[in-house]
């Protein structure tokens, strides 16, 4: 959300009158802090010993609406350390964050709203609390989070609203709120037996049924379909690793204790991988490389475990086994465009099938570094800076709708993020481009160039569906689990209305699946109606029914998506789904 929108001042103005209103309740609570959100605010306090309930917030709800029809002033003052340090003698929190900013160097600066409260904030604001719509926002929720998300420190209160411009906003997002619960994954997951989880397997562990494991692999077949035309080759690794390769590699000490460590009969440490890349920086540095034998492109269908925090942890969106389509291509710094190139081609065309790549629903982020933090990346060699200028080159080359987003760069290279949104109208990142210059060095990777000079290849991370997971359950709820014909586990139901028709249905049935249609076929003793019922819960986008009066060597199709019968022959009824598939 942009920091000058008049709905980033709406929400953050919103929070400071909640805080008031928390405080002329509890006024020995702790304020911690207040951001706005996507869909409104919330501000994190810390109760002590006093409980916050559900029918508090109805009462801050009152009180905020009270705030505004006073009428009070945003005004900004600035302060100095010590008068903050002073003034939150009893609000530790407060005073963390007040010694953090002025670390940073960033102005002190506070917004005064009323007689006796003022917060440390950097704005902006409304400029008067009757700015505020009072008829489109509601404080709605309560739960926990950690001080600074770290699990050692303390647990806070969040308190949140939801807050919109208009009446009508908030109306849609309502709308939007009650569509998704319908559409939510883990419902329709369970209805069409796509996964399950086990409470002895753990949490954030889905387990794949049959028909998910289908889905899962009609989706890597064919992103592999596509990029095996650009050079794409597979590879397989281990799933655990020394402890050393991630010494090397950096992330020890960025995951930390995201990661799952495993012990076994020698002392060595060894852990569960938390992402694919360093393990095939071994595959290349295993032979002497040319610069004849670049661009090397390695991907795998890798599974990658991280131990996410339980209250993170969302249906197969968030998991703790994330499968990513993860590639990475070791190149030549000339050749780093028309690889990238080629990458965005394989994700245009693949998104092209589910109908995303389009104005309506693309968006791409170009995460450059901040210039005002040279000290995070790795820019000594001026590589970064051309990269940066090779994405957006390509950018505009490949007419993309991006934006260039500055301090979202990793500290090894600048990346191309793809946002597609689903049909609610929510903006998902799915696929990704990276260029990264760290780790060739980290690992000595080297090629011979033209000129007998032994280099470092750049190499480029990069994923199309991203983590399978979750772009599956982005798939379920985009479609509400009707899905397109060529991703359904469940392409065709055959359903005899009488058991002397069994013999005449398992004959298409045959037919159909001898030329690689995935069908299934009731013939169990349930009435008729019944399966029908059943296959249209299950969302399978075609039913035959064979009947008696049905003309001699024709079958009824039906759709899930149209009223329309068709009474065909085997053979019609074929060239109708090779032309869906
Ligand atoms: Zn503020
Ligand atoms: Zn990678």
């Amino acid at each position: 959300m942009d920091k000058n929108s008049k709905i980033y001042k709406i929400r953050h103005s919103f929070s400071h009158l909640l805080a008031i209103a928390i405080l002329e309740k509890f006024p020995d609570a702790k304020i911690v802090s207040g951001p706005p959100t996507e869909t409104g605010f919330f501000y994190g306090v810390d109760f002590g010993k006093e409980k916050v309930e559900e029918k508090d917030l109805k009462d801050f709800q009152k009180k905020i609406k009270k705030l505004i029809s006073q009428n009070l002033a945003f005004i900004k003052e600035e302060k100095t350390k010590e008068e903050l340090l002073e003034f939150y003698k009893n609000n530790e929190y407060k005073k963390e964050i007040t010694e953090d900013k002025a670390k940073d160097g960033k102005p002190l600066t506070i917004y005064k709203t009323g007689e006796n409260f003022f917060d440390l904030c950097s704005g902006p604001h409304v400029e008067h609390s009757a700015d505020l719509p009072i008829d489109s926002f509601r404080i709605d929720k309560i739960s926990g989070a950690y001080f600074k998300a770290d699990e050692k420190r303390p647990m806070l209160t969040r308190i949140y609203g939801t807050a919109f411009e208009t009446k009508e906003g908030l109306e849609n997002h309502d709308k939007m709120l009650k569509e998704a619960e319908k559409r939510d994954h883990r419902k329709i997951g369970k209805k069409l037996d796509l996964f399950t989880f086990s409470d002895l397997v753990g949490s954030g562990l889905p387990l794949f049924t049959p028909k998910g494991t289908l889905m899962r692999n009609l989706i890597t077949e064919e992103i592999e379909k596509i990029q095996k035309n650009f050079g794409w080759q597979k590879v397989t690794i281990p799933h655990i690793t020394k402890k050393d390769l991630y010494e090397k590699s950096g992330h020890w000490e960025k995951f930390g204790d995201e990661l799952f460590k495993v012990s076994g009969k020698t002392d060595q440490e060894f852990v569960m991988k938390p992402m694919n890349c360093p393990h095939h920086t071994q595959i290349y540095s295993a032979n002497p490389r040319s610069y004849k034998d670049l661009p090397l492109r390695f991907s795998e269908n890798g599974v990658v475990y991280r131990d996410e925090q339980q209250g993170e942890l969302l249906g197969i969106s968030r998991v703790r086994a994330i499968t990513q389509d993860d590639g990475h291509s070791f190149c030549t710094p000339e050749q780093v465009e028309e690889e990238i190139s080629n990458i965005i081609l394989i994700i245009k065309k693949f998104y092209t099938k589910f109908e995303m790549f389009d104005e309506k629903n693309l968006s791409v982020s170009l995460s450059i570094s901040d210039p005002k933090k040279p000290e995070k990346y790795m820019l000594e060699d001026g590589l970064f800076k051309k990269a940066e200028e090779i994405l957006e080159k390509i950018a505009i080359k490949e007419n993309l709708p991006y934006k260039k987003i500055e301090g979202e760069a990793a500290f090894y290279g600048p990346k191309l993020d793809f946002h597609f949104k689903d049909a609610l109208g929510r903006s998902w990142q799915l696929a990704t481009a990276q260029l990264d210059f760290s780790m060739p060095k980290r690992f000595d990777l080297l090629y011979t160039d033209s000129d007998g000079q032994k280099k470092n290849p750049v190499m480029i991370h990069r994923a199309i569906a991203g983590s399978l997971e979750r772009f599956m359950s982005v798939m379920i709820e985009h479609f509400a689990g009707e899905f397109p014909f060529w991703l359904c586990p469940v392409q065709v139901s055959v359903i005899p209305i009488a058991e002397n028709l069994n013999q005449k249905a398992k004959e298409i049935t045959k037919f159909l699946e001898e030329n690689n249609f995935r069908v299934e076929s009731d013939y169990s003793k349930e009435s008729f109606g019944k399966k029908v019922r059943s296959a249209k819960e299950q969302k399978i986008p075609y039913f035959i029914i064979v009947g008696e009066r049905d003309p001699e060597g024709k079958f009824t199709l039906e759709s899930r998506d149209s009223e329309e019968k068709l009474v065909l022959t085997p053979e019609e009824i074929l060239e109708k789904f090779e032309k869906e598939n």
